[in-house]
């Protein structure tokens, strides 16, 4: 078997794979494939206890055929160019599946999260902010950065408030970023989006036959078991959404260990033990196994990692018992894992798809901040006023009357979030059913991640050619 390569060399990989189906210009697919800007900065903060750290930090614009570029920003020790750079990749294709009008971009910042005091963090953010702003690499036509592994709300609204302070009077200026705290122009939905979206994308291949044929489980959530690696902010409402649904939580790992529990255990309260004790480790009920990789070898219908890339390797990949691989992580398969599991007949939902609900719901809170009015304000109640009057000549007509809980369903007007909530819903099933289409008529396609690589060099090459570049 061929040795591992980088992250950013397993995405070109699987790029080419998909590429070498299609018929496109050589000079093109380069075009598309290399990153276009790759800005690396280092800056000074000052320690506590008197003298100076300084910060390396990334923000990559992998492909400028849309504008502005979108990503997450990423905090973490492992941080490095190569992983920006891939996860900038991966942006791109992403959000040309899901249909959003961005190039691909991503950042990182290379810290420990909880090395560091709220303090700290605020003024590596605003620092890390201003950076992008000297070399105009942020800005709501430029480039929009978002919550990633590390980051969230708060640190979304330090560097909208950064970059309005550096702008002032720019009336878009709340566009600059998303995931920001509603407060902030923020939207409702955006913080349970990603894991919404990986919900969705596992619902729609669960109910799709001749997959679930494939992947030897009967169609159908219900009575599904699942083990999630990561607790975070996408393996939480991921974790969320199945259990909600019928799924049941077999294993769950964290940064301190794996717990398992054949029977099932409550999401709420593993939080809530976790909080208390600060470990997952020691949960009533359920074996403890200090690795945190355990969680991948466990036996469950569905594997969920939500923690971060690389996790599914050669070294591992035989041990892996799940019947579907739900990459709601980026990257945790790499190239020559993804292939044993190919070849194991497992399903794997692959990530660019499958994560790409966080970007959906960035851009409807890009939207609503360019367009200055909250979704569903202008309509909400127009849209009750002209049910309740259908539902009355309803009643006039056939002499009955609805029911109080049926007319309040009936008269419901959307409101933001029945509107996010719709168009993630929407946008995750009509992405879905393409790529499982294209998967299924074509006899070349091997795998829904190589569907899913021609759909987006596809998108992407015909933005180029639009834009009359390679004519
Ligand atoms: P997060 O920081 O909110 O959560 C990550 C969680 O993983 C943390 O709770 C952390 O303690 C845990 N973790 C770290 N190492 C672990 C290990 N070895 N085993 C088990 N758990 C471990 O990050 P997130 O935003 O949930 O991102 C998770 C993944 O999803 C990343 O790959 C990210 O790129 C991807 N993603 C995130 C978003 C988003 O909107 N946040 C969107 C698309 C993709």
């Amino acid at each position: 078997m061929p040795s591992e390569t980088s992250f950013f060399g397993d995405v070109n990989r699987y790029f080419e794979r998909a590429a070498a189906l299609l018929n496109y210009p050589r000079g093109l697919l380069d075009q598309i494939r290399h990153c276009n800007s790759v800005y690396f900065m280092q800056f000074p903060i000052r320690k506590p206890r008197g003298g100076y750290e300084v910060i390396s930090a990334w923000r990559v614009e992998h492909s400028q055929h849309r504008l502005p570029t979108k990503g997450g920003i990423r905090y973490s020790k492992a941080v490095d160019q190569d992983e920006v750079m891939a996860l900038a990749a991966l942006m791109t294709y992403k959000c040309a599946i899901v249909d959003a009008p961005f190039g691909g971009g991503k950042g990182g910042v290379k810290i420990s999260v909880p090395k560091y005091s709220m303090e700290q963090l605020e003024a590596i953010t605003r620092r890390y902010t201003a950076e992008l702003v000297r070399k105009n690499f942020i800005g709501p036509g430029v480039d929009v950065p978002a919550p990633d592994y590390g980051t969230g709300e708060r640190e979304m609204a330090w560097m909208a408030d950064t970059y309005a302070t550096f702008n002032p009077g720019q009336i878009d200026a709340a566009a600059c970023v998303t995931g920001k705290p509603i407060s902030q122009g923020g939207i409702r939905g955006r913080r349970e989006a990603t894991g919404l979206g990986v919900f969705y994308g596992i619902r729609e291949a669960l109910r799709h036959t001749t997959l679930m044929k494939r992947a030897g489980l009967s169609p159908g959530l219900d009575g599904k078991t699942v083990a999630v690696q990561g607790l975070g902010n996408v393996g939480y409402y991921a974790s969320d959404f199945l259990t909600k649904d019928g799924c049941r939580l077999v294993a769950v790992a964290e940064r301190e260990g794996t717990i398992v529990d054949p029977k099932g255990m409550k999401l709420d309260e593993i939080m809530e033990f976790r909080k208390e004790t600060g470990s997952i480790l020691g949960f009533p009920g359920a074996q403890s196994f200090e690795d945190p990789s355990a969680v991948l070898e466990q036996e469950c219908d569905i594997l969920v990692p939500a923690a971060l890339e690389r996790q599914i390797t050669r070294e591992n990949v035989g041990r892996i018992q799940a019947k579907v691989v739900a990459e709601a992580a980026n990257g945790p398969t790499t190239y020559n894992a993804a292939d044993v599991l190919f070849e194991r007949e497992r399903i794997v939902i692959p990530d660019l798809y499958l994560n790409a609900g966080g970007v959906t719901v960035s851009y409807f809170e890009w939207i609503k901040n360019l367009s200055h009015v909250r979704f569903g304000r202008m309509d909400k109640r127009f849209q009750e006023a002209s049910s309740t009057h259908m539902v009355q000549a309803l009643e006039e007509l056939t002499g009955k009357s609805l029911g109080p809980a049926a007319r309040a369903r009936v008269i419901h007007g959307a409101s933001e979030e029945d509107i996010v909530y719709s168009g993630l819903e929407e946008t995750m099933s009509t992405a879905f059913n393409e790529i499982a289409e294209a998967m299924l008529t074509d006899d070349r396609i091997d795998t829904m991640r190589t569907a899913a690589f021609m759909i987006a060099i596809g998108k992407v090459a015909r933005s180029y050619l639009e834009l009359g570049v390679f004519p």
